[in-house]
């Protein structure tokens, strides 16, 4: 493993990110420790990533296959749980369903088939979110609003997957009252899934929304998981 110095202002953005979120919590009649914080490791190393274990933090999220299967192995020996939050190409499913504990951007059948049919059978079944594409951004991926009850009911069909939940990234907004709004919308959807779906999906327990821009918002309207990048590790180059 590449041995990285301790680095100060990791520590001091990582406590800033920990207060960030206790206040919001507070601040928005959220219980104490009902947020997780999953640090988004992409384009960092194995070193930083270390770094913010060893505070800590046992999940870690990555978005680019190649890139992450080099530090999870490098990283086996610390026991870290692994979120896939990228978009997940057919050709890389294999390897996914695989080295990853949970995966946060299922936004089509196909897909789920495919990790479903390729979850090693030594290994307890896969945690999904579904990805809502909830400001319909025809670049973004994600599934549409209209057709996440569908989706969410065949993934329920597969033995090897586990419904936990949906994963949102709006498009970005300038104030807090109109990134709530969005936030808000994800929130209906998500409890009238849990209502439709039900005994169904016993576990779904996750709403992943927010990042480091707009995690105040996204826990003021409900969010159980925040998925943050820059706020701890510092800006990607
Ligand atoms: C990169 C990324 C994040 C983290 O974004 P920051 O703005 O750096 O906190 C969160 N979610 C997804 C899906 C990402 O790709």
């Amino acid at each position: 493993m590449p041995i990285d110095h301790h680095n100060p202002d990791l520590s001091s953005r990582l406590q800033k990110v920990i207060q960030r979120v206790k206040d919001a919590e507070q601040h928005f009649g959220r219980p104490p420790g009902s947020v997780l914080v999953l640090p988004v490791s992409k384009t960092r190393s194995a070193g930083e990533i270390k770094q913010v274990a060893d505070a800590g933090f046992t999940a870690f999220g990555e978005s680019y296959l190649q890139e992450a299967e080099k530090k999870i192995s490098e990283l086996a020996s610390l026991g870290l749980q692994w979120h896939f939050i990228g978009p997940v190409q057919s050709n890389k499913t294999q390897q996914i369903a695989r080295l990853f504990d949970w995966i946060h951007s299922i936004d089509r059948e196909k897909i789920a088939r495919r990790l479903d049919d390729q979850r090693p059978k030594e290994l307890p079944p896969l945690n999904v979110c579904i990805q809502v594409n909830i400001s319909e951004e025809v670049s973004k991926s994600g599934v549409s609003p209209d057709a996440v009850d569908e989706l969410a009911v065949r993934i329920c069909e597969l033995p090897r997957l586990q419904l936990r939940g949906i994963m949102a990234i709006p498009a970005p907004a300038h104030d807090l009252e109109q990134q709530r709004q969005v936030f808000r919308e994800v929130h209906t959807l998500y409890s009238k899934l849990q209502a439709r779906l039900g005994s169904k999906a016993p576990n779904m327990d996750t709403l992943s929304m927010g990042m480091s821009a707009d995690l105040e918002a996204a826990i003021a309207e409900g969010s159980t998981l925040v998925r943050i990048g820059t706020a701890i590790f510092g800006p990607r180059t």
